[in-house]
């Protein structure tokens, strides 16, 4: 018998989508702290993120009012209508990822604006406000992520604990990386030493997350567009860049025996197969077989030839203008290494 399902089954089955692992919700989490202009993210886990995650964030924090809509589903601060999904610059749109991670966990929320004088404290389950009250706490928001997938035994079953610390430390270190501007710290709950503390410059983050020897093999890709060279500037607008991609790769004195790719378009962390083995072709010229490149890459496409709306984990990106994309890239990474590698060849003459 055909029968419309009930709205929390729904809403289970469109979170398993967003909510593979505990690393997709640790990222939505970031990416809100970030969308709420936050300067400082720090985050707690515990076994894996499973039974615990909570970042907390100096960002704007989160009027009382809007508790009671916090985690139900398509309700955002972010957009209107899908006109403004054309002119996006914050990460969240769809209203989703709250919704989707209080349908698989136990959610509790901390927040205080600025203005208010004291902080609110909500608690969630299956996307509705289950408490309020007021406590003392400071501006900005802390969102605590208590047993993942505890009435989705199937799921918690299928996930491996130290799999997940490793893809959430992957989720924070890139995040950490890009957004330069935001200081990151990561712990284990029960574990007073920190697992590490992201500041300073990209180049000191990679070093903290990769080690000096990835850091210091890290060349930058020059960016021309500062010299006003016009012609550099329309190659970028004829291909829809808004601006000059930042580029940080190790030399081909350095190989890993499997690539790292670190790609970030418009602010956001995605994969994208054909820039990655498009650059791993560029780099086989000048490593040896089976040895592999660091690439942080930051990319900024203008937002009308984006579509961020591909996949619910919005891991996959579409845009225009791809292969052009990606023989510029191509072309920019090949200069750069083939002039460092003339040097390396003077450097053993002299
Ligand atoms: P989206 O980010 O797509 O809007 P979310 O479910 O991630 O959807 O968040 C819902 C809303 O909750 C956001 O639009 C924002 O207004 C608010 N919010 C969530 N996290 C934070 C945070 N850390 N600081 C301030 N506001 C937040
Ligand atoms: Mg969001």
């Amino acid at each position: 018998m055909i029968h419309q399902l009930s709205s929390t089954t729904i809403n289970q089955i469109a979170a398993g989508e967003i909510v593979v692992g505990p690393q997709n919700a640790l990222k939505e989490l970031i990416e809100n702290a970030i969308d709420a202009a936050a300067t400082r993210i720090d985050v707690i886990t515990k076994d894996g993120g499973v039974k615990l995650l909570q970042v907390t964030d100096n960002g704007s924090g989160i009027a009382p009012d809007d508790l009671k809509l916090l985690c139900r589903r398509w309700c955002t601060s972010k957009i209107d209508t899908h006109d403004d999904l054309r002119t996006l610059t914050s990460f969240g749109f769809r209203g989703e990822a709250l919704a989707s991670i209080s349908h698989v966990s136990h959610v509790t929320v901390i927040t205080k604006l600025r203005s208010e004088p004291a902080a609110s404290r909500a608690k969630y389950e299956l996307g509705e406000i289950s408490e309020q009250a007021l406590q003392a706490g400071n501006t900005g928001t802390q969102i605590t992520v208590q047993d993942l997938f505890f009435n989705t035994p199937q799921r918690l079953r299928a996930l491996n604990k130290a799999d997940c610390h490793t893809k959430c430390v992957d989720v924070v270190s890139r995040y950490g990386i890009h957004n330069d501007s935001v200081e990151f710290s990561f712990r284990r709950q029960n574990d007073s030493s920190m697992l590490f503390t992201l500041k300073g410059s990209k180049r000191d983050r990679i070093r903290v997350v990769y080690g000096s020897r990835v850091s210091g093999s890290l060349v930058e890709v020059e960016d021309d567009t500062d010299n006003a060279d016009e012609s550099v500037i329309s190659t970028l607008s004829n291909i829809g860049l808004s601006r000059a991609p930042e580029l940080l790769i190790s030399n081909p004195n350095y190989s890993n025996t499997k690539s790292t790719f670190i790609i970030f378009i418009n602010n956001r962390l995605v994969s994208c197969e054909p820039i990655r083995k498009a650059l791993v072709a560029v780099y086989s010229r000048y490593l040896p077989t089976k040895a592999f490149p660091f690439v942080y890459l930051s990319l900024f496409i203008d937002p009308e030839n984006l579509d961020v709306n591909v996949h619910p984990t919005k891991q996959e990106v579409r845009f225009l203008h791809q292969a052009e994309i990606v023989d510029f890239l191509s072309n920019l990474v090949d200069d750069t290494l083939s002039k460092i590698d003339e040097s390396r060849v003077f450097d053993v003459v002299d």
